[in-house]
């Protein structure tokens, strides 16, 4: 065993950057947490595991949730963790080196070994595949001081190609390469729900937000009370928008008659399913909607605190998410007696609630809601088993509720206009309107809105279609832990229960369409090599199965193997992945691509060939 002592003392640059990072949220002083949340550990010990700290005891220990933002500090400042500046992380929070080790080597945006100057990191997932990057990233080399790192799908298909160069500094700088932006292509159309404010309102003003709307929802929530609340959710027949698709309705009533205090609401943006980025676009372009639906979830559920975990690489929607936050803030919209602020004192009683931005570090699993727990808690993002689920023992051991951008986007509008006039969109069994990220071979790649109901193949026509001359080969719906359908599937209809029927799924709105020239068998790679790559390693059908996926792709692609062999393995090796995985990533690894081998027939003249 190598021991590997830390004994010398960080940069002035290191120190400062961990310094501004802790000290401004309170820490290592009072052993007050910034968020003044009675936090419990998930271990259930009051304020957090027992390691042996070399000074401090509790009020250090209590601080283990500032540790990926004391990270994140030294990689802004410095460009990455340096063996002294993670020994001065250790110390000041009191946490072990190997401890620390183990959680910044987890994330990708949490390099280990030197990096100075800027850091290009160059999209190398399914659209800008499509797409094609080489231009790109021979702009970005020709950059003689940019060192470029292959990373996945950086949520700006609808701006393919692209990459997202940082730079480390006192003020760490953050571009974005990329296609120019073309406004929402359907912007201020009549009738649109959930994207009626983007490129209308200002997203920095919230006198704009309410101007156009914003705050009916809080208001008519405090008006009408907790109950009549969760009784209208229930009543418009909500899902979840992550992919899961959780009646919303069932799992707020679920935290709201949890006795246990406090309760906690999770907003989970960490969008990092390729092909997706509809939840950027919204907190982008209407950052006070995902506040006041978070804040009308923590009045209907007694939550005291929320969350919003957005993933680190979208800062342009960390800026904007946490300007609206202070801005709400001053209005007296979050804080200690939002309803006083709003005259509803007296028939809502006295009701504060306050809202943070958690940065994620570059993690595909810490979508999983209880990744996200262990995440902010300080640790590695692994999923936890359940039970007990999210509703009982979530984020720091409390009765917390998770809801996906969009999800909660929805809620306003039924609490708004209520559950009738929501239902006046969609089908029985889906109901109300859904955003679409379309990307790949179609003229005007983008966000759609529709409602549930609308064809595979009118929304594609609303994105304009294939280029001229250009036909439809496959359709990735749902994304990497999606399906394909091929263009004779192009009636399908955009509903839970017709997509369920057909066996694929909607998941989180994904629609990437391959055109006839796209290379099918180099996209499975690339979402064979994507799962083995984001697999957090925690169990063994996924941690081996992403890998032996891969490989039998790969010889399979090379043409070096028996098909036969290879596709019978691929197959046995899925079905264990879906059978004995413990979340979701490894249950549906295997999806995409074996719905390309059977829809597609796909090897089968090799198979043909062999021996
Ligand atoms: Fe981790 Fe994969 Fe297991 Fe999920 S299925 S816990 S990602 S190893």
């Amino acid at each position: 065993m190598d021991l590997h002592l830390i004994s010398n003392d960080p940069t002035d640059a290191e120190r400062e950057a961990v310094h501004a990072a802790l000290d401004h949220t309170g820490a290592n002083h009072t052993g007050a947490n910034h968020t003044g949340a009675n936090h419990t550990a998930r271990d259930g010990t009051a304020g957090g595991v027992a390691l042996r700290a070399e000074r401090g005891g509790q009020a250090i220990r209590s601080q283990r949730h500032l540790l990926l933002g004391a990270l994140h500090a030294l990689v802004d400042r410095v460009g990455w963790i340096s063996p002294e500046g993670l020994g001065y992380v250790s110390k000041r929070l009191g946490v072990a080196p190997a401890e620390v080790y183990g959680v910044a080597s987890f994330y990708a945006m949490l390099p280990l070994t030197p990096r100075t100057g800027p850091v290009a990191h160059l999209c190398v997932d399914l659209s800008c595949r499509l797409v094609g990057n080489d231009a790109l990233r021979k702009r970005l080399e020709r950059n003689g001081n940019t060192t470029v790192v292959e990373a996945p799908c950086l949520g700006v298909c609808e701006r393919a190609p692209a990459a997202l160069v940082t730079t480390p500094g006192p003020i760490p700088h953050h571009q974005l390469y990329a296609a120019p932006a073309v406004p929402l292509a359907q912007q201020g159309q009549p009738g649109l729900v959930l994207l009626r404010r983007v490129g209308v309102a200002d997203p920095a003003d919230i006198d704009s937000y309410r101007a156009h709307g914003g705050y009916a929802a809080l208001r008519r929530a405090l008006s009408i009370g907790p109950v009549e609340v969760l009784r209208e959710l229930n009543e418009a027949g909500l899902v979840g928008r992550g992919g899961a698709a959780f009646p919303t309705g069932r799992k707020w009533e679920a935290v709201a008659r949890q006795p246990n205090r406090p309760h906690y609401v999770v907003c989970n943006a960490d969008e990092s399913e390729p092909g997706t980025f509809k939840d950027r676009i919204l907190m982008e372009e209407d950052p006070f909607a995902v506040i006041e639906a978070m804040t009308i979830a923590a009045f209907a559920t007694g939550c005291e605190r929320g969350w919003i975990y957005l993933r680190g690489e979208y800062p342009q929607a960390r800026h904007r998410l946490e300007t609206a936050i202070v801005a709400a803030r001053a209005k007296g919209l979050l804080g200690l007696d939002i309803s006083s602020q709003l005259g509803f004192a007296e028939t809502a009683g006295r009701f504060g609630f306050d809202i943070e931005v958690f940065r994620g570090a570059g993690a595909y699993i810490c979508g999983e809601e209880t990744a996200i727990f262990n995440s902010i808690e300080g640790y590695r993002g692994e999923p936890r088993a359940k039970p007990p689920f999210p509703v009982d023992v979530g984020l720091f051991g409390q009765p917390t509720l998770v809801n996906n951008v969009e999800t909660l986007v929805n809620v306003l509008p039924i609490v708004q206009a209520g559950p009738a006039a929501y239902r006046g969109q969609g089908t029985e069994a889906s109901p109300g309107p859904k955003l679409f990220c379309l990307s790949g071979s179609v003229r005007r790649p983008g966000l759609y809105e529709v409602g549930f109901g609308a064809t595979l193949g009118q929304l594609i026509e609303l994105a304009g279609g294939p280029p001229d001359g250009r036909s439809v080969q496959a359709v990735l719906l749902g994304g990497a832990a999606g399906s394909f359908v091929g263009p004779d599937q192009l009636d399908l209809p955009l509903t839970f229960e017709a997509t369920r029927a057909t066996g694929v799924t909607i998941g989180s709105g994904v629609v990437i369409v391959l055109d006839d020239r796209a290379d099918l068998i180099d996209f499975l790679r690339r979402i064979a090599a994507f799962f083995r790559d984001e697999s957090c390693g925690q169990c063994v059908p996924c941690r081996v199965g992403t890998v032996r996926q891969e490989e039998a792709l790969v010889r399979l692609s090379s043409k070096v193997s028996n098909p036969a062999t290879d596709l019978a393995l691929l197959g046995e090796v899925g079905q264990a992945m879906r059978d004995a995985s413990i979340c979701g990533l490894g249950q549906t690894a295997w999806n995409a691509i074996e719905s390309a081998i059977e829809r597609f027939a796909l090897f089968q003249e090799s198979q043909e060939r062999s021996p």
